[in-house]
């Protein structure tokens, strides 16, 4: 999953990237409103977390262009626990709200909740086989018993498995789980898969030779 934090502390903008990509998620920043319109226009994000009070464009502005073009999901933040913002907000066209301070296992929570949803998925937990994925609690199993993945193919998995039913190119797979830190090296999308076959068994995802990668 890949997303775009917009926002001009560069203290927190940094910390919330480190703790995202830590959580295996693929993290573009910005630091100023206009900027973040500009990347969240040019790349389909699975979700933008967005600071109300930024220098050059406003959150709220940055919202009402964004959605003029796309439904990309919104998570807003503010300082400001007022209600009429919240109401603001989501009237805008918000997905969700997260007033700071927070802590960043409400962000995760919330985070999770909005991919879950812009993939049409109600329920956290994905059963494929004996194969189970439960996208709240990051956890695998098979056939009951626990599976240790890294972040990078846990998020793999998730993404093809939210996607499930569908062909997902390379294009799409890159485009959605990296992001413009990552180090080419780092990026080989045929090992994740095959250490993913490896740990969960060779059929749980299928290669469509010259497309991509599928989960039945
Ligand atoms: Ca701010």
């Amino acid at each position: 999953m890949r997303l775009l934090v917009v926002e001009d502390e560069p203290d927190l903008l940094a910390g919330l990237a480190r703790a995202l990509r830590k959580q295996g998620y693929a993290v573009d920043t910005a630091a100023d409103g206009a900027e973040g319109l500009h990347a969240a226009l040019g790349i389909d994000y699975d979700v933008v977390v967005l600071d109300v009070m930024l220098p050059r464009m406003g959150g709220w502005e940055v919202l009402a262009r964004l959605r003029q073009a796309k439904a990309t999901p919104v998570l807003m933040l503010t300082a400001r626990d007022r209600s009429a913002d919240r109401v603001r907000g989501l009237d805008a066209g918000a997905d969700d709200y997260l007033v700071k301070p927070f802590d960043l296992s409400e962000l995760f929570a919330r985070l999770r909740a909005l991919i879950r949803r812009g993939s049409g998925q109600a329920h956290s937990v994905v059963n494929l086989g004996d194969v189970q994925i439960d996208t709240a609690a990051r956890r695998v199993t098979r056939a009951g018993v626990e599976v240790s993945l890294t972040a990078r193919e846990f998020v793999l998995l998730e993404y093809l498995a939210l996607h499930r039913g569908e062909v997902v190119t390379r294009t799409a797979l890159y485009e959605h789980l990296y992001d413009e830190s990552d180090a080419t090296l780092s990026n080989i999308l045929d090992v994740h898969v095959s250490n993913l076959r490896k740990k969960l068994g060779q059929d749980v995802i299928a290669t469509r030779r010259g497309h991509g990668y599928a989960i039945e």
